[in-house]
C-alpha cells in the first residue's frame, strides 16, 4: 500500500484527496444553519463504536462519507455567529492554508536538521511577538501547544531561578495568582511537585482584577514566614471575565520582592495587534515571562501558543543534550536547535499559520478583528444591563459577558441556579446557540465569550431571548418548588 505514502509518485493522489476533504468541509460550513445539531453522546456513540477499524473501506470518498455522518455533520462550529461559549475563535483562511502546508511537509521543529527554514520562521515570529510585548533585546521564547504548556514552562523557569537565587528547597516555594487566574497554574504547580499549599490565592476587586494591596500583604507575609515567592502570575484577560490585572502595580511589587513576574496573556495577548486597545496591556513589558495563545485571540487554528521570556538565558532550564538529537557540540557550533528551549521534542510547525496570517493579512487586520469583538462585548453589556430579566457581573475589558437570568418573582436562589443551568443545557440540546456556564461565588451564571466579529448585537439579543424562554419554562414547570 505504498501508494498511500505522500511522495514524488503520489502527488496527484495527494491533490485529489485533500481537495475532496476540503470540499466536504466547505460544503458543511456553507450549509450549517446552527452551531451544533444538538446530538447527544448516547446517540452518536454507538455509531462510532459500530465502525470496524480492522476493515478498511479502501476508498477515500467512502471514508469521507462516513466521516461526514460521524463528525462533520455534528461538529460544534466556532465560525457560527451563535457559538458564544468558550475561548474558541473563528479562524482566518491564511492560517488554514498554513495548517495544510505544515502537515503535508511535516517538519519537526525540534532540530535544525528536521526543519531548516521552519526554525528561522518560528524564531522571527517569537522576535516579532517579544518586540510587541516590549521585553527588550535579550528576550526569546518558543512556540508551545497552548497556554497550559506555556504556563507550566514559565513556572518551571521561575522555580529554577528561585532555587539558584535563594538556594531554597521546594517546600518553601510559593506561587501567587488571583482567584480569577487560570486553573493551569494549579496544574503546573502540582506537576512541578510543589505541594498542596504552594499556590497563594489573591482576592480580586469588584472588576475581577487582582487586588495589589492584598498581593503586597501576602508578599510581606511570605517574607516574614521565611517562605519564597517564586512567581506572581498576573492574568491579562481572565478566562471568565476578560479582566486584566493591574500590571504596573504588580510589576512594582515583584521588583521590590525580587519575584519572577509571569503574565498569562493567553486571552488578552490579541491586544498586542490592536490599534486602539494595546494600552490595556501596559506594564506587560516588565514581565519575566509571558504566555500568548494565538489560537484564542489571533484567530489561529488549534494549536498555536508561545512562551516568551525577558532573558533568553533562563530557557536553559529546559535544556538537555542528547547525543542522538542535539549534542552539546551543536550548541557550541550555534546550530539553531529549538528543542534546547522546549519541553516538547517532536513539535509541530504551528508558527507557519501565524506567518501566513501576517504575510497575507497583516497584524493590523488581526488586531481589528479582536477590537471588533471587544466593541461588541461593550454593546452586549449595555443590552444585558438594560434587560430586567438578567443581571450582568462586570463591564468587560475584553470580550466576555458573565450574566444570570433572574425572574421577576422572588425565587429561591438555588432554583434560579437550576433555571440557568437548565437554560444552558436546553440551548445546547436545541443547537440554536452554544453558551458557557460558570460560578460566581456560590451562584450559577452563564457566559458569552465573544470572539466572532460576525456575531451581531441582534444575535446576542436573540440568544438572550432563547435563554429567558428556556429558563421561564423550567421555572414554570417547577413553580411550587421554586418560587
Ligand atoms: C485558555 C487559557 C489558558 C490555557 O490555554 P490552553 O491553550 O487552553 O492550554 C491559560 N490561561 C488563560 C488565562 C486562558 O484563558
Amino acid at each position: 500500500m505504498r501508494s498511500h505514502l505522500l511522495n514524488d509518485t503520489t502527488t496527484e493522489r495527494y491533490r485529489a484527496s485533500v481537495t475532496e476533504g476540503v470540499e466536504r468541509v466547505a460544503a458543511r460550513i456553507a450549509t450549517t444553519s446552527r452551531p451544533f445539531t444538538g446530538v447527544t453522546a448516547d446517540t452518536l456513540s454507538p455509531r462510532v463504536e459500530a465502525v470496524d477499524l480492522d476493515t478498511p473501506l479502501h476508498d477515500t470518498v467512502a471514508a469521507l462519507d462516513e466521516l461526514d455522518e460521524l463528525y462533520l455533520r455534528h461538529a460544534v462550529y466556532f465560525h457560527h455567529p451563535r457559538y458564544l461559549a468558550h475561548l474558541n475563535c473563528p479562524i482566518v483562511i491564511p492560517a488554514v492554508l498554513g495548517e495544510a502546508v505544515l502537515s503535508a511537509v511535516n517538519s519537526s521543529l525540534d532540530t535544525w536538521d528536521q526543519s531548516a527554514g521552519g526554525t528561522l520562521i518560528e524564531r522571527r515570529l517569537i522576535d516579532w511577538t517579544t518586540e510587541r510585548v516590549g521585553l527588550g533585546p535579550a528576550a526569546d521564547g518558543v512556540f508551545t501547544s497552548g497556554g497550559t504548556q506555556s504556563n507550566l514552562q514559565a513556572l518551571l523557569l521561575a522555580r529554577e531561578e528561585a532555587k539558584t537565587d535563594a538556594g531554597s528547597g521546594g517546600s518553601r516555594l510559593r506561587v501567587l495568582a488571583s482567584e480569577a487566574g487560570h486553573f493551569s497554574v494549579q496544574k503546573a504547580v502540582r506537576t512541578l511537585g510543589l505541594g498542596p499549599d504552594a499556590v497563594v490565592v489573591i482576592p480580586t476587586d469588584r472588576n475581577r482584577r487582582m487586588q495589589t494591596v492584598a498581593l503586597a500583604r501576602e508578599l510581606d507575609r511570605l517574607d516574614e514566614q521565611g517562605l519564597v515567592p517564586m512567581a506572581v502570575v498576573a492574568t491579562a484577560g481572565t478566562t471568565d471575565f476578560g479582566s486584566i490585572d493591574p500590571l504596573p502595580g504588580i510589576a512594582d511589587l515583584c521588583e521590590q520582592h525580587g519575584t519572577w513576574l509571569h503574565v498569562d496573556a493567553a486571552y488578552g495577548g490579541g491586544l498586542l495587534a490592536s490599534r486602539t486597545r494595546r494600552h490595556l496591556l501596559d506594564g506587560i513589558e516588565r514581565a519575566d515571562s509571558v504566555t500568548v495563545d494565538y489560537h484564542k485571540s489571533f484567530f489561529q487554528p488549534v494549536s498555536s501558543s508561545a512562551l516568551l521570556v525577558r532573558d533568553a538565558a533562563t530557557l536553559r532550564h529546559a535544556t538537555y543534550h542528547a547525543e542522538y538529537l542535539n549534542p552539546r557540540r551543536a550548541a557550541q557550533e550555534r546550530v539553531p536547535n529549538q528543542v534546547d528551549k522546549s519541553l516538547q521534542t517532536t513539535r509541530r510547525f504551528d508558527a507557519l499559520k501565524l506567518w501566513m496570517t501576517l504575510r497575507v493579512m497583516g497584524a493590523d487586520a488581526v488586531g481589528d478583528l479582536f477590537d471588533e469583538v471587544c466593541a461588541l462585548a461593550a454593546k452586549g453589556f449595555d443590552l444585558i444591563a438594560a434587560d430586567p430579566r438578567f443581571a450582568v457581573v462586570v463591564q468587560p475589558q475584553l470580550s466576555t459577558l458573565v450574566f444570570r437570568y433572574i425572574p421577576e418573582a422572588i425565587c429561591d436562589p438555588t432554583a434560579i441556579d437550576r433555571a440557568n443551568l437548565y437554560a444552558r443545557k436546553a440551548l445546547f440540546a436545541s443547537g440554536d446557540a452554544v453558551v458557557a456556564g460558570t460560578k460566581v461565588g456560590e451562584r450559577q451564571f452563564l457566559k458569552f465569550t465573544l470572539l466572532n466579529p460576525e456575531t451581531s448585537a441582534a444575535d446576542i439579543a436573540a440568544v438572550l431571548d432563547l435563554i429567558a424562554g428556556h429558563a421561564e419554562q423550567y421555572l414554570g414547570e417547577n413553580l411550587d418548588r421554586a418560587c
